[in-house]
């Protein structure tokens, strides 16, 4: 197989291998998506007429776009090769399902085959019969999606494939009895097929083996599908009517279009009882009456078909086979007879021994709850819908059908909405942001405030430093945001030393991480002088390192005389200095030469010889003063306070 067709798909593996095509799964590197390439078989190529049937049935189906139809995308050729571009379908033909999970429950059964009917009620409805029902060609996807393949393009090769492919075979065991006699084909005949796919999910079986396709065929257009057999006898009545109403030989007798069918289905999913008691017996006698002819007509026309299109060896032994089957006729009426008495005998049983519950209030209980209740009850169970709701947890219940108190019985399917938690939504960046404005993110993103932790950090106090989950994830609706918020730079936490009864100097040896504040001082005769009477932040307490603490120490204060208060004169004294001299120091000193009340260096050329100093002195105090210059005595005068 060349690996890129066209210069446009891009082959990648081989995924089916069908009776006219292989099927690829290839990319489409235009669009860049994943594409189903059907390519047929290389000899069937060369046939004109078979090539041109092929592309227009595909051309036909186009036209279909349906959510359970697989769409077609593209008709092509490259050289030789002929091919279907069509979606690809991740997942598993209901054939290999079957096989591989044996008989399906039924009211998953049921689920797809509302999405068949679904598919084939918009292909009838654009007057397109498909033809080729079978399980081969319902692809079920991962997520339960049943979606119907190959419209239209069984018609190109039915009648012409029939004894030429092998593979066809497959066909032919959901052939309806005017197909299997090449009759009058409509949109029933797609209903029956479907009816004998319904057959097969609920017994893991085709109703009909053979060795021969024409054997196959022949018991399609000949023989009752034996309900009994195969069928597990815990499928609801309801649904066992419908299979027997799809696979009725005459036309008239099944469903006359998909719609029809699509409503019992949902009736049978909602619990209202289908009315079908009455209708089987009806066609208990309709076909006991007409069988007969029928079958007579229909082996006698297979015979006249076989005798003018195969070889001889499959003439006689058909000749052979259909002399049995007019001798074993009584003995089919007295199978079909005693079908309808069991049948009828069964029903009344279920009438008289099912026993009738009341449904429980499930809403908010886990769907596991729930279904281990009511399969021990014998009730199934079906998710109807799996909703986003962030006011429901996930995979708890959020509606349910029949409603609470409503009676249901055993067998019954009772339906649920099943919540799939909140709706995907992206976290925002949080970091560095305050956590004032994160509450107002989070709600405009319908997220919560989840788990706060502060830590120290060179972030200002208040800030976010991280969040989990990390921002651009996605999460649902509701979740909680955790987050790490700073709570500023890290504070050491030191002892306060007790400093009552210490001196200062042991205080600053004692406060290595704390600093000295203010330092006052106040006179307690009782303690002794110097030592510390009172400190700011008491002793034993941890407070941030490099606090300032304040100290009372104690002073004993002099004891003043109180001098009578006198009056201060003031006065001045003046000399004259030598002008000898540019630059000298004048120094005037008070009383017996201890107290120097002036001192100045003077230059006599810019400040002129005269110095007056200011003196001063209580009322009537007479006082000397000695005057130097440049440190050498040089006058001496006496004043008096007057
Ligand atoms: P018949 O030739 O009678 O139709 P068939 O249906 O088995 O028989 P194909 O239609 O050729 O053969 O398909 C072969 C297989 O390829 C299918 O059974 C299916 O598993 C797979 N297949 C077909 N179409 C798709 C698709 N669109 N996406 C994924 N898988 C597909
Ligand atoms: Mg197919």
């Amino acid at each position: 197989m060349k690996k890129m067709l066209n210069n446009r798909y891009e082959i990648l593996d081989k995924i089916g291998d069908g009776g006219m095509a292989f099927v690829y799964k290839a990319r489409c590197t235009i669009l860049n998506r994943v594409v189903a390439i059907k390519v047929l078989r290389p000899e069937f190529s060369d046939d004109e007429e078979f090539l041109l049937k092929f592309k227009n049935e595909a051309l036909a189906s186009a036209g279909l776009a349906h959510p359970n139809i697989v769409n077609i995308y593209d008709v092509g050729q490259d050289e030789d090769i002929n091919y279907i571009v069509m979606e690809y379908v991740d997942g598993m033909n209901l054939k290999d399902l079957i096989k591989k999970k044996g008989a399906l429950d039924y009211s998953y059964a049921l689920d797809i085959m509302k999405q068949i009917a679904m598919a084939l009620n918009q292909a009838h409805k654009n007057g397109i019969v498909h033809r080729d029902i079978k399980p081969h060609n319902i692809l079920i996807s991962k997520d339960n999606l049943a979606k119907v393949a190959d419209f239209g393009i069984a018609k190109a090769t039915t009648s012409s494939t029939i004894t030429v492919v092998g593979n066809v075979i497959g066909s032919v065991h959901y052939f309806s009895p005017e197909q299997a006699r090449g009759g009058y084909i409509d949109k029933t005949s797609d209903l029956y097929s479907l009816g004998i796919v319904l057959y097969e999910m609920l017994a893991g079986k085709v109703p009909f083996k053979g060795d021969t396709p024409v054997n196959i065929a022949l018991k399609h257009i000949n023989e009752d599908i034996d309900f009994e057999k195969d069928i597990p006898t815990d499928i609801p009545k309801d649904i066992k009517g419908l299979l027997y109403k799809l696979t009725q030989k005459k036309q008239s007798d099944r469903y006359q279009n998909a719609y029809e069918l699509i409503n019992d289905i949902e009736h049978i999913e909602n619990n209202i009882e289908l009315d079908f008691e009455e209708d089987y017996e009806l066609y208990h006698t309709q076909k006991l009456d007409s069988l007969n002819e029928e079958l007579k007509a229909s082996i006698s026309k297979e015979i006249k078909e076989e005798g003018a299109n195969t070889n001889m060896r499959k003439k006689s032994k058909n000749k052979i086979s259909s002399k049995k089957k007019m001798t074993i006729l009584g003995v089919l009426f007295a199978l079909i007879l005693s079908f309808s008495i069991t049948f009828i005998a069964y029903n009344l049983k279920d009438l008289f021994i099912t026993k009738n519950y009341e449904m429980p209030d499930f809403e908010n209980n886990t769907l596991e709850d729930a279904t281990s209740r009511l399969e021990s009850i014998g009730v199934s169970v079906q998710v109807r819908n799996e909703l986003y709701d962030s006011a429901v947890e996930k995979n708890h219940i959020i509606d349910q059908i029949p409603a609470a108190g409503s009676s249901i019985r055993k067998g019954q399917t009772v339906k649920f909405d099943v919540s799939k938690g909140g709706e995907p939504v992206t976290v925002p960046n949080l970091v560095r942001k305050t956590l004032d404005s994160a509450e107002n993110i989070l709600k405009e993103s319908d997220l919560k405030e989840g788990v706060i932790d502060y830590e120290f950090s060179s972030l200002p106090e208040g800030t976010i430093i991280s969040q989990k989950p990390r921002a651009f994830t996605e999460v649902e609706e509701g979740t909680g945001i955790d987050f790490i918020v700073s709570k500023g730079e890290e504070v050491k936490l030191v002892r306060v030393p007790d400093l009552v009864g210490k001196t200062l100097e042991d205080a600053r040896i004692l406060l290595v991480d704390l600093g000295i504040g203010k330092i006052k001082y106040e006179e307690n005769k009782n303690k002794k002088e110097g030592v510390i009477l009172n400190q700011s932040l008491k002793g034993g307490q941890h407070v941030e390192e490099g606090k300032k603490i304040d100290l009372i120490v104690n002073e004993y204060k002099e004891e003043k005389v109180e001098e009578p208060s006198k009056k201060i004169i003031e006065k001045q004294i003046s000399f004259a200095l030598s002008e000898e001299e540019q630059t000298v120091r004048v120094v005037v000193k008070e009383g017996n030469g201890a107290k120097a009340i002036y001192d100045k260096t003077i230059n006599v050329q810019e400040s002129g010889n005269m110095i007056t100093v200011p003196i001063q002195g209580y009322e009537g105090e007479t006082k000397e003063y000695e005057i130097y210059v440049d440190n050498a005595f040089y006058a001496k005068t006496t004043a008096e306070f007057k």
